[in-house]
């Protein structure tokens, strides 16, 4: 650039000195003496002005000019880090000033795109749903990450290939031809069936248009709903459950009422077994219910455990009583171990109710003239709770689902305890709200052990 620059320059030079010569060789033998000397220093003044208006015109105008074409083929060739001098005057001046402002503009322009690009790659990689965007002609374009978690493969397995050729879900295909039959919004649904699980897809295609409202493509995204699917059918259990839980008492009332009312009922020992029918009846009906508006209690503030400093020994004293009477009557001998002063930080109501609920089943479930063990103690920053229990045991196939609501081992024989069905599910809850942990150990015919463990200070998060 230099150099063809000079070499301008010297031509220019070049061109005066040919033009000023030829005027010297043309008039000096024209003129003789003094006006000879005369010409040449006119020709020489004329020479040296030439050369400095040339040198001016050339830095001011030609430079600067030329500078800015190679700076703008520069920008055409998208490269926008180039720059002209600034230091120019006049139009070429304003010219420089003005290319450098477009470059800087563009690069500017170049780095907020590279920006909103990353930014919306991240967003769109990032979703919880699959996305994938087709063109008008059916080639995929862009796939996202939980579009690969739920089908698999890589992206280039998808990109450049036409959809049909890499999908093999029909409905999918319905979905992209709806978007672009029709070109409105569609949606569908789907399963997909893994190894263990099976995932519960909705498609949502969308068709997309350019401004003259051509049609471009289409985008279909995927929600995975496997999660709200089995909270639905969750609470279509529970309801069922409760329903039939609440069913058996209601029927067992409302037949011994009838017959109460139908029949004269001349033996007092008859009424009364049935009153006392009706009355135990109730009773459980009113457990149950306790037992719903206490899970759900826990469930709606689950994260609210009223923290305070509780003191395990009064708590235990509190539960003695209660725990004693049904144990006497089975003749079953109830040991507590309890490590003195133990002071922990936790909801001292809930954990009663842990306490309770786990001696009542072990009470329960235990034989005449069994034994159960209730054991506290602190172990670096967990407090252990062990309910031990000489009873009928849980088959280890059953172990895990004894946590669930309305789960029972043996159906027959949890109802004549009383049973709700719910008091291991509240245990769980109530544990898991103080961050700790349930375990549980159990032999058919040998006995049961539940091992709770809450850390002893708020602070601590039990790590097991
Ligand atoms: P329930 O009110 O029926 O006792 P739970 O939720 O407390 O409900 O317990 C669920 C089931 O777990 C019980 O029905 C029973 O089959 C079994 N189970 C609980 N505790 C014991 C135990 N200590 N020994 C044997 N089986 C138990």
């Amino acid at each position: 650039m230099i150099q063809t620059n000079f070499r301008l320059f010297f031509t220019y030079v070049a061109v005066v000195t040919v033009m000023l010569c030829s005027i010297g060789f043309i008039m000096l033998p024209l003129v003789s003496g003094n006006d000879q000397i005369i010409v040449f220093l006119t020709l020489l003044g004329s020479f040296i002005i030439f050369l400095v208006i040339i040198y001016q015109l050339f830095d001011r105008y030609i430079k600067p000019v030329r500078s800015a074409a190679s700076v703008a083929e520069e920008l055409v060739k998208g490269n926008y880090k180039t720059r002209t001098y600034e230091n120019h005057y006049g139009d070429a001046g304003r010219l420089s000033n003005a290319i450098n402002l477009l470059a800087r503009n563009l690069q500017e322009m170049t780095i907020q795109e590279k920006i909103q690009g990353s930014q919306l790659r991240t967003v769109i990689d990032n979703m919880e749903s699959g996305v994938i965007l087709i063109d008008e002609r059916g080639y995929v374009h862009l796939v996202n990450r939980k579009f690969l978690k739920i089908f698999g493969k890589k992206t280039k397995d998808y990109i450049g290939y036409l959809y049909y050729d890499v999908l093999e879900e029909e409905r999918i295909y319905k979905a992209v031809q709806e978007a672009f039959l029709y070109e409105q919004k569609v949606k569908n649904a789907f399963t997909i069936s893994l190894e263990v699980e099976k995932l519960y897809i909705e498609i949502g295609g969308a068709p997309i248009f350019n401004e003259i409202n051509e049609l471009k493509g289409a985008v279909l995204v995927f929600h995975d709903i496997t999660e709200l699917k089995r909270l639905e059918q969750m609470r279509k259990d529970f309801v069922a459950n409760v329903s039939h839980e609440l069913k058996t008492p209601i029927t067992s009332i409302k037949g011994f009422a009838e017959t109460l009312l139908d029949e004269s009922m001349d033996d007092d020992a008859i009424r009364n077994k049935f009153l006392e029918i009706i009355y135990k009846e109730s009773e459980r009906i009113q457990a149950l219910v306790n037992d719903l508006l206490e899970l759900s209690k826990l469930e709606k503030d689950e994260m609210h455990i009223l923290y305070e400093k509780v003191n395990i020994s009064e708590l235990l004293e509190e539960i003695t009583p209660i725990v004693q009477q049904p144990a006497t009557r089975k003749e079953i001998t109830l040991v507590t171990n309890l490590e003195p002063n133990l002071i922990i930080d936790g909801d001292f109501d809930r954990l009663k109710q842990v306490c309770i609920n786990l001696l009542n089943n072990a009470i329960s479930y235990t034989p005449v003239g069994g034994k159960v063990t209730l054991e506290v103690k602190k172990v670096v920053d967990n407090l252990h709770i062990t309910v031990i229990d000489t009873g009928i045991g849980i088959p280890e196939d059953k172990m895990n689902r004894v946590f669930e609501r309305f789960y029972r081992v043996d159906k027959a024989r949890s109802r004549n305890t009383g049973g709700t069905g719910l008091g291991l599910a509240i245990v769980k809850h109530i544990v898991e709200a103080h961050n700790g942990t349930i375990k549980l150990d159990s032999k058919v015919g040998e006995g049961s052990t539940f091992s709770v463990k809450v850390p002893v200070n708020k602070k601590f998060i039990l790590k097991d």
